[in-house]
């Protein structure tokens, strides 16, 4: 089935039987197990990254009268 590659962001193909994951994009190719590990590695990244840029939103728009 198709899934969303973890490194381009572009079509990869995951194997029916959950075994592999592969890009033919980006010549990813990895097992399944890693490839949820290298998901979650990214979100984790993703979220902090976001964290920093909500808190940081948040301080440049805090002394707007806008926002009260
Ligand atoms: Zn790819």
């Amino acid at each position: 089935m198709k899934i969303k590659c973890p490194k381009c962001d572009k079509i990869a193909e995951l194997g029916d039987d959950f075994t592999y994951v592969k890009c033919s994009h980006c010549s990813l190719d990895m097992s399944y197990g890693e490839y949820v590990k290298f998901i979650a590695y990214k979100d984790a990244r993703y979220s902090d990254v976001l964290g920093d840029y909500v808190s940081e939103t948040k301080g440049t728009t805090s002394g707007t009268l806008d926002e009260w």
